[in-house]
């Protein structure tokens, strides 16, 4: 079997395993007790924000631990409403964000909140100009996705991030980085970004595992109260065996960055030639996008009976994104590119990982064929 889902999730370096284990087993005690056995477990700790912080280039005050990129898309948004919402209650997305952030501004909404959802291009990309136009006076959040994790499709996140600092400095940028960190470059010290979210379980790290940098000077209203951990923001003791795992793996997304980048462009363009071969399928997916996304729509045909016959074939993917896999509905996604309802019922996400090589395509472009064939004369069109 042949896993191509890794914007849904990816397997744990075993070095991050490892690490993961034997933190658990060396560092079980509570990094804020005081005899020496929590000392250790803080150093540990501190250790690792440390190396986080460095590898993103920021200071280690500036990074939070959260338990994943859902919790940091949270605290971001939520706590930038609830403590700055005497400067005003408008904030600023996108049709096409993560369920974790579209979510978050929908119950913003209903506690009174006024939220633009921006539209986006056909390939998927706000307009920097569309986003600098929807400021108002009562303006106080931009939050986008860096990556699409359905399409792959970039925002031109640095772009926006300068511009805001320019003509709105008092415009809080947050940045979901989920499906951009370790593929796309971002010098956040330099970027405009004041917040930006990170997931370990993307990069080879373990579930349940996240970060959130925050420029400092910036103050979010906690969601979880009770002690003072990671800076007062986030109470509840710190896991630290996840937080070593994470550690981790973030230092080695970075590290191999550029490799990777440069090894999955040429199997991804190949994917895209692949089905561009067919009239009946559509591309969702551009050259411009991240380098391990492919997306297309056959439509008329379910998702789930393509996914569920590339199985059969040996190869795993994904429907949508996995996060609303299980929802019948169309993809919001597809919907606010201008694809047809049938497109985005039928749409069909291939995801790359560093494990991935020449062969490991050949075989997925095989099984892609032999799908199309047995499809062809299935009963079960949507239609
Ligand atoms: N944002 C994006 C863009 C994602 O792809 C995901 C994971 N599907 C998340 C946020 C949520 O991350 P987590 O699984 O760590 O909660």
């Amino acid at each position: 079997m042949l896993y191509f889902d890794y914007a849904a999730s990816t397997p744990p370096y075993p070095d991050v395993i490892t690490t993961v284990s034997e933190v658990m087993n060396r560092h079980y005690a509570n990094a804020s007790s005081i005899h020496g056995y929590g000392e250790n477990a803080e150093k540990l700790l501190n250790k690792s924000r440390e190396v986080c912080a460095k590898t993103l280039g920021v200071k280690a005050s500036e990074v939070i631990f959260t338990s994943g990129a859902t919790e940091s898309n949270n605290m971001a948004i939520k706590g930038v409403a609830l403590r700055y919402h005497s400067r005003g209650k408008h904030m600023i997305t996108t049709k096409t964000e993560h369920a974790s952030v579209y979510e978050s501004f929908r119950f913003l909404e209903r506690m009174g909140y006024d939220i633009t959802y921006l539209p986006v291009d056909s390939k998927g990309r706000v307009r920097v100009e569309d986003v600098l136009h929807a400021v108002r006076k009562d303006t106080i959040l931009v939050s986008l996705m860096h990556v699409n994790n359905e399409t792959g499709a970039i925002h031109p996140v640095i772009e926006i991030g300068r511009e805001l600092k320019k003509q709105h400095p008092k415009v809080i940028f947050h940045v979901d980085g989920v499906q951009a960190f370790g593929k796309i470059k971002v010098e956040l010290a330099h970027s405009g970004i004041d917040l930006y979210s990170i997931s370990a379980h993307k990069i080879r790290g373990p579930k349940g595992a996240g970060l959130l940098y925050v420029r400092s000077g910036l103050e979010l209203a906690p969601l979880l109260t009770g002690g003072s951990q990671e800076g007062g923001v986030r109470a509840g003791t710190e896991n630290i065996p996840l937080i070593a795992g994470m550690t981790k793996a973030v230092r080695l997304a970075e590290e191999n960055r550029s490799e990777l980048y440069a090894r999955l462009i040429p199997l991804r363009d190949r994917l895209m030639e692949e089905i561009l071969r067919y009239p009946e399928w559509e591309l969702n997916s551009s050259p411009e996008g991240a380098p391990h996304i492919v997306h297309f729509s056959y439509p008329g045909m379910k998702a789930e009976v393509i996914l569920h016959t590339l199985e059969q074939l040996g190869v795993v993917v994904s429907t949508q994104s996995a996060c609303s896999s299980k929802y019948t509905e169309p993809s919001r996604v597809l919907l606010a590119m201008g694809k047809s309802e049938e497109a985005a019922r039928s749409g069909i996400r291939i995801s790359l990982g560093d494990v991935h090589t020449e062969e490991h395509i050949d075989q997925l472009i095989h099984a892609l064929r032999e799908m199309k064939k047995r499809l062809v004369n299935f009963e079960g069109w949507n239609r």
